[in-house]
């Protein structure tokens, strides 16, 4: 179907920082499958990891115990707020679990609330319920019937989303930095307050971090350096390293109203998937691995704020934390992304006329300072 246009670029390998086109050409990705690869391209952890699971058991089905998933489930459990997972296979997926506790949570207290507030310029994927929450005519028109059940609060005003709640309102759904919306990152302040209506109306607060989560921020979910936690998050992305996982966690209030049989998912924390998600965690958990991660971040930010202020005609700010960046452009930010890709660096588009680049999490400084020569260049030829 037409919906991805006609791309040309193909690539047949990757390693590390680097994918291998079809022509021979090497390219520096920032790009990361849009902040999928966490760990880069062909792990030796992750390889061996899916290779050996590959060579046991692929699928089950949950109709059976899968010890992998609740392994995984533990360590989430151990490192978060959380008390219980659902393992899906897409952010969207894992987005919607997170809807659907906070409408049974509701229901279970027998009351009519359901109605969810999302912020403007959000991205929660491309489902009928995530698309509704997101209202970006781009993805909803000709595909809705009603609003869905959603309300809409302005990003980062408390007075908006004062206004927004109402009598029927079940639950908010945050991005602590927003992604496709071009990495804006929440104030903590602003989210102290949300929580604060959430305890005052009876709300249940929900991130999705499918986009800044596992280790993308700097810590291993953005809401840990926010100080505010959430009643449930949607994680996913990063969290397979390029394997397709999802993840929904949640308090223990929220997960026992998810009763046998009233959610499922056929390839849901599947061997496989668990096997790649189980050696992404243990990889970013390991001593000094955040802690080498955030001070790369802080560099990087840094050079970046210093090459936009070389060049104040062409980059208005630098945004985001830890390997989450992006720049806000005065020039058009997808003609910026061509002359990128000219100089055989891959970067993603975001809104606001943004690039987000979005390195992997173990990148070097070495792989840096070769991304900010590329993007110096670039924009001194400008
Ligand atoms: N939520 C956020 C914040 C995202 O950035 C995305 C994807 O970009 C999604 C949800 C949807 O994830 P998926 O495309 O895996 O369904």
């Amino acid at each position: 179907m037409p919906n991805y246009g006609t791309p040309e670029l193909e690539f047949r390998h990757g390693q590390g920082c680097y994918l291998f086109s079809s022509k021979g050409e090497r390219y520096l990705d920032f790009a990361m499958g849009i902040a999928v690869n966490s760990l880069g391209h062909c792990h030796p952890d992750l390889v061996t990891a899916i290779t050996h699971q590959a060579n046991t058991l692929w699928h089950t089905s949950n109709l059976y115990r899968i010890t992998r998933s609740e392994r995984l489930a533990g360590k989430l459990a151990s490192v978060t707020f959380a008390d219980h997972v659902f393992f899906c296979n897409s952010g969207a997926e894992a987005v919607e679990c997170g809807f659907k506790l906070i409408r049974r949570f509701h229901y279970s207290q027998k009351s009519k609330r359901n109605r969810i507030i999302s912020m403007t310029d959000s991205f929660h994927g491309r489902t009928l319920a995530t698309i509704a929450a997101s209202k970006n005519p781009l993805h909803c028109d000709g595909f809705l019937v009603g609003d869905g059940g959603f309300d809409q609060a302005v990003f980062g005003d408390l007075d908006s989303l004062r206004q927004t709640i109402t009598e029927h309102t079940a639950g908010i759904v945050i991005e602590p930095v927003q992604g496709e919306g071009g990495i804006r990152v929440v104030d903590s302040e602003y989210l102290k307050g949300v929580k604060d209506l959430c305890q005052q109306h009876d709300l249940i607060l929900m991130f999705d971090e499918v986009q800044c989560g596992v280790g993308r921020t700097g810590s291993l979910y953005a809401y840990q350096q926010l100080g505010v936690t959430p009643d449930v998050l949607a994680s996913a992305k990063g969290l397979g390293g390029g394997f397709p996982v999802g993840a929904c966690l949640a308090t223990e209030k929220l997960a026992k109203t998810l009763t046998a049989g009233s959610h499922g998912s056929t390839f849901g924390g599947n061997p496989l998937a668990m096997s790649v998600a189980n050696a992404v965690l243990d990889t970013l958990m390991a001593p000094g691995f955040m802690t080498e991660l955030a001070e790369n971040g802080v560099y990087f930010k840094e050079q970046l704020q210093q090459l936009a202020a070389a060049h104040p005609e062409l980059i208005i700010a630098v945004s985001g934390i830890g390997m989450m960046l992006g720049l806000q452009c005065k020039i058009d930010n997808i003609e910026l992304i061509a002359r990128l890709q000219g100089a055989n660096m891959l970067v993603v588009r975001g809104g606001g006329n943004s690039i987000r680049l979005f390195p992997p999490l173990n990148v070097s400084r070495s792989e840096l300072d070769e991304a900010l020569t590329i993007l110096s260049d670039v924009l001194s030829n400008w």
